[in-house]
């Protein structure tokens, strides 16, 4: 240990529970430089004192749904609940969530399905799905409250979090136990290790950080009616739009091709990237200056304000590595990177880098892949 340091936050309801110190430990310091060699991949480890067992947990797991399928993030989350115990009752809402619900009461661990069948609930909306998840929680006591970090789960926890009162504990990566959890900060530069005192605790979960849990394991387990909840008409579902594609989703492929800034327009990024993707089977992801120039969209944007991915290879083509989008996929098994600039940062955590300019490089590589 070479540092430490005491954080007292301000005591409010909110804030109150998490008062933590904090220890950088050399150890995974040392280690974290060893298996990437680069002081990019330094990430202190912020220890919390005085540990606490609970017993009695109860846990309340929103499930994440479309098109009758269970979201794959929903799966990740299941494998984290189970480590904060065996008692997970899950929740599924919609307009017509019987099939999903069936499938949800055979996953290994579940004990019981509360199902709310409403049209109200059949776009996520956060204003009917937080009234849901916290009356669910008055009625039948759960001490847990969990979903997965996508913006399904991040937009509806922290107000379910709100009307109950406590915190809500983002982007969990780890559970130690019922009342202390690691997560990322400082765009995954350090991890801390929260304790929460709250007697509810509300927590997203990164999927990346947690296997899947395999469906259809069990018998199905009883379902019931969830509680009655008010169903506000703030805000009222108009549309979507929806690009469909054949290619692997970004959060769960096994290999992602990203295009940065350097593609220089649209017609590059589709031209180039998508090309390249798919020769391999790859997802299309995005550095933020790719989106905001409008070279692609922003649902493929990966970093600290995008998507988190690990996949077990990710190529980045054309981009710098800036800290933040680092952040959303450092943790990829074997990063590769095409920059026409030596220096970039990016090599610093790439395990294969190529100096070239993309223009040239990439339909040579995509070529060859093809054959
Ligand atoms: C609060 C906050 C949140 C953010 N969140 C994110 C996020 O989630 N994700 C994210 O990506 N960014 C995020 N950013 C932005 C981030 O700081 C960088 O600005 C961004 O990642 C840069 O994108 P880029 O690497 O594509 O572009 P640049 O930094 O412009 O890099 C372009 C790279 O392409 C190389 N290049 C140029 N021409 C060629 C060529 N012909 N062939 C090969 N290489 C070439 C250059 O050498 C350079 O390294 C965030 C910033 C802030 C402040």
């Amino acid at each position: 240990m070479i540092d430490s340091c005491k954080s007292d936050f301000s005591p409010s309801p909110v804030t109150e529970i998490t008062q933590f110190t904090i220890m950088i430990s050399l150890r995974r310091i040392s280690a974290q430089i060893a298996s990437k060699g680069s002081l990019f991949a330094i990430r202190p480890l912020l220890v919390l004192r005085g540990y606490a067992t609970s017993q009695d947990v109860s846990t309340l797991l929103l499930v994440e749904h479309k098109d009758k399928s269970i979201a794959s993030s929903t799966l990740n989350a299941f494998t984290a609940a189970s480590k904060l115990g065996n008692n997970i009752t899950a929740l599924v809402a919609g307009e017509d969530p019987g099939h999903v619900a069936l499938e949800v009461s055979k996953i290994n661990g579940v004990s019981k399905v509360l199902v709310a069948k409403d049209k109200a609930y059949e776009h996520g909306l956060a204003e009917v799905y937080a009234p849901l998840l916290a009356s669910a929680q008055k009625q039948l006591k759960f001490t847990h409250l969990v979903a997965s970090h996508s913006a399904f789960g991040k937009n509806i926890m922290p107000r379910a979090a709100a009307l109950l009162d406590v915190a809500q504990i983002s982007d969990v990566i780890d559970i130690e136990s019922p009342d202390i959890f690691v997560r990322p900060i400082y765009a995954g530069n350090a991890i801390a290790k929260v304790k929460s005192k709250d007697p509810i605790k509300v927590l997203t979960i990164r999927g990346t950080a947690f296997p899947p849990v395999p469906v259809g394991d069990q018998a199905g387990v009883s379902s019931e009616a969830a509680p009655e909840s008010e169903k506000l008409a703030l805000t009222e579902w108009v549309s979507e739009e929806l690009q469909k594609s054949d290619r692997p989703e970004l959060g769960t492929a096994t290999k992602v091709v990203s295009g940065g800034r350097a593609l220089k327009s649209r017609e590059n990024f589709d031209k180039l990237i998508f090309s390249l993707a798919d020769s391999i089977g790859a997802a299309v992801g995005g550095s933020r200056a790719a989106v905001d120039s409008g070279y692609c969209d922003n649902a493929i944007q990966v970093g600290q304000t995008g998507k988190v991915v690990a996949p077990e290879f990710y190529l980045a083509v054309g981009i710098s590595g800036a800290i933040q989008h680092i952040a959303g996929m450092k943790d990829s098994k074997v990063i590769a990177a095409i920059n026409s600039d030596p220096d970039a940062p990016i090599f610093q955590i790439s395990d294969y880098g190529l100096v070239a300019d993309l223009f040239t490089a990439v339909p040579e590589l995509t070529e060859k892949l093809k054959k």
